[in-house]
């Protein structure tokens, strides 16, 4: 079972991406399982039609420990699994530690157990700085292969080179390691050279370019991915072929984040001042 985790920028497009990837997956007959890791718990929204569904914090909250798997794990697109972890109560405790909390619940209950086949499991997880709670999945080992979803918007490539430092740091005593970027273009100019120019400093590659699309939003309307609403759009086809991509990736490395000048000059190069 691959064990991914998709990390950026708060709004750049991690769940829509994930998801849309997800669907790509089991329409190639994958048997995926995605865990959201976002407080918001809207990580499996478009899997599930919409569907709300209580999230693992909330279920122990309100049952105790006494949970089935069944409470807290709902079959999605394509039979993939949906979990949202959920999170704390606002202003008390450690997000962080809320989705360790139930990723080890998942093990318990036996979700990853080999009865389920899971090819994949998804982690969709908040946040642009890896300091803190954010990073548990890697620092516990949870998560091996990470994509970071970046546009070439300065804000979206800073935070991509924090979670690349926060990479590096953890790969240096476990076995995480870099997948790729993930460009979800913002169509800033000369963005699909700059972020693979980006990629390449840091040690990586863009293992895809998803373009903007208003498709994406018609989707997310009705509740679902661009792939289950409208299989024959071009849109599809880009996410089709990201998941095709990350099926087939076996480039995964340790990061070589920039310093701040070096990620200055890159969008100096490539970006506005031209
Ligand atoms: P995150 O999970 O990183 O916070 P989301 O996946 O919720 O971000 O994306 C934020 C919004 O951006 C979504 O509501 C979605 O409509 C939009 N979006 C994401 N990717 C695209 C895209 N490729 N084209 C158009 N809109 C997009
Ligand atoms: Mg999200």
């Amino acid at each position: 079972m691959r064990k991914v985790a998709i990390y950026g920028k708060g709004g750049i497009g991690k769940s829509t991406t994930t998801q849309n990837t997800v669907a790509g997956l089991v329409e190639m007959g994958k048997r995926v399982m995605v865990v959201g890791c976002d407080p918001k718990a809207d990580s499996t929204r478009l899997l599930l039609g919409g569907l709300a569904q209580r999230s693992v914090l909330d279920t122990l909250r309100e049952e105790g420990e006494d949970v089935d798997l069944e409470d807290i794990c709902s079959d999605g697109f394509g039979s993939c699994r949906c979990v949202e972890s959920g999170g704390p109560e606002p202003g008390v405790g450690c997000a962080g530690r809320g989705i360790i909390t139930s990723i080890n619940m998942l093990e318990q209950l036996g979700a990853y157990d080999a009865e389920h086949e899971l090819d994949y499991v998804f982690y969709d997880v908040l946040g642009d700085v890896v300091c803190g709670g954010f990073a548990m999945p890697i620092r516990e080992g949870k998560a091996e292969e990470i994509y970071i979803v970046v546009s070439g918007e300065m804000m979206a490539m800073y935070a991509a080179n924090n979670i690349s430092k926060g990479i590096l740091k953890f790969a240096q005593t476990g076995v995480v390691r870099l997948g790729g970027l993930i460009c979800n273009s913002r169509k800033v100019d000369n963005e699909r050279e700059m972020i693979q120019e980006f990629a390449k400093r840091l040690g990586t590659q863009m293992i895809h370019f998803v373009p903007r699309d208003n498709d994406v939003q018609r989707a997310e309307i009705n509740r679902k991915t661009v792939i289950d609403w409208n299989p024959q759009s071009t849109q599809a086809a880009e996410y089709r072929a990201l998941a095709k991509a990350i099926d087939g990736n076996d480039m995964k490395v340790v990061p070589t984040p920039l310093k701040i000048e070096e990620l200055e000059g890159l969008l100096m190069e490539y970006g506005l001042f031209n």
